[in-house]
């Protein structure tokens, strides 16, 4: 039983590591990596829900989407929100 829980343990750890590791790597920015336009905001409730402290966003001038670590809102930017389901 003892060998049972160190692999489990040890398996719950290297998923914490990922985890970790890809938080991380996500640009933690409003600005588009490609163009350096403003990002908006792709609302995904299950995604709000399961892990707030990310983000889907999209850029309206070349088309990049994708996840971003959440950052704070600046009060003296105007954040453009799509609500994905008013979009389908
Ligand atoms: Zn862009």
């Amino acid at each position: 039983m003892l060998i049972v829980v160190v692999l489990f343990a040890t398996v719950l750890l290297r998923a914490g590591i990922v985890i970790v590791v890809v938080y991380l790597i996500l640009p933690a920015t409003r600005v588009c990596p490609r163009c350096a336009s403003d990002l908006s905001l792709i609302r995904h409730p299950v995604l709000r829900h399961l892990v707030p402290s990310v983000e889907h966003r999209w850029c309206l001038t070349c088309g990049w989407s994708g996840i971003v670590r959440r950052t704070p809102q600046l009060p003296t930017t105007q954040s453009r929100v799509i609500n994905r389901a008013a979009r389908s």
